[in-house]
């Protein structure tokens, strides 16, 4: 009885609460299933270079078509459930694979969004070269995008980066300036590529943010590419301004693997 009043409780102050609740957790089960069910699917996008409008790279982006439901939404549950990790993982092995023949062919490389969680697991960077070994991708094709905040928040799992980036891996910092209005830890970051996030290239390219961030990176010898690129005048000013490369629906959507071309 006890149960049933405190239930009623939550109810009566937020009746949408339970129901939020719930659906989350509906969700996590549903999530779980789908990754023992190989539910999960891989979309890629393609990065290109300004200067001549090459593929370089493309982003695995995680898709779940039986599910109903975008990335922005089960992407968060994932997090919080932990499932991340083995999603993670399972993401990593996957685009990794897809990658080998792109690699080979065209010299595109992939790159590949880590959570904090999967970033903290003790063995990450031997797992990381591990996978690297069994789909025999070169260290050099492999981009590894995890967000400022992430970053930032763990400075001890992210000197371990320094190991990846020997052996020849990149790190990106992914939806940079959206997390942090500190710079000045980005000179102590093992970070090789800015991807600056869309907002800036959604608010007008020659705005003085979008410049100053590419004076930084340049100062600090860093690739930037230019997330949300939808116009053809976003991406010649970007071009004028000197960022290197650029990603978004003028290139492409993100596409699933056979539907590429380089
Ligand atoms: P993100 O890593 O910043 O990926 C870029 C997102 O922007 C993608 O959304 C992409 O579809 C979208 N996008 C690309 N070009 C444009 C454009 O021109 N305009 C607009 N409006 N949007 C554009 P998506 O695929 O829905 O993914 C959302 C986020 O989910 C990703 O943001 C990333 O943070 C996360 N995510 C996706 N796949 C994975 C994954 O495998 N692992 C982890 N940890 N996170 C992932
Ligand atoms: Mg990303
Ligand atoms: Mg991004
Ligand atoms: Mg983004």
């Amino acid at each position: 009885a006890a149960k049933g009043a405190g239930k009623d409780r939550v109810v009566r102050f937020d009746p949408g609460l339970r129901t939020a609740a719930a659906r989350q957790q509906q969700l996590a089960t549903g999530l779980r299933r789908a990754l023992a069910g190989g539910e999960f699917t891989l979309h890629y996008q393609p990065v290109v270079r300004l200067a001549d409008g090459r593929v370089t790279a493309v982003e695995a982006l995680l898709r779940w078509p039986a599910g109903g439901v975008p990335p922005l939404t089960f992407i968060p549950v994932a997090e919080a459930t932990g499932l991340i990790v083995p999603l993670g993982w399972w993401v990593l092995r996957q685009a990794c694979a897809d990658a080998r023949e792109w690699f080979e062919r065209d010299g595109v490389a992939v790159t590949v969004n880590v959570s904090g969680r999967q970033l903290r697991e003790h063995d990450f960077v031997e797992r990381v070269l591990a996978v690297l070994d069994e789909t025999g991708l070169p260290a050099a094709a492999l981009v590894l995008e995890l967000t400022e905040s992430v970053l930032v928040d763990d400075a001890e799992r992210t000197a371990r980066l320094g190991r990846l980036r020997e052996r020849g891996v990149r790190i990106a910092v992914d939806d940079f300036g959206t997390g942090y209005s500190s710079l000045a830890y980005l000179v102590h970051l093992p970070v090789d590529i800015l991807k600056i996030d869309r907002t800036f290239t959604a608010s007008g390219v020659d705005s003085t943010l979008m410049k100053v961030i590419l004076q930084l990176a340049e100062g600090l010898s860093l690739q930037t590419v230019a997330e949300g690129v939808e116009t053809d005048a976003q991406a010649a000013a970007l071009k004028a301004l000197g960022c290197h490369y650029g990603q978004g629906y003028l290139y492409s959507r993100p596409v699933p693997a056979g539907a590429l071309s380089f």
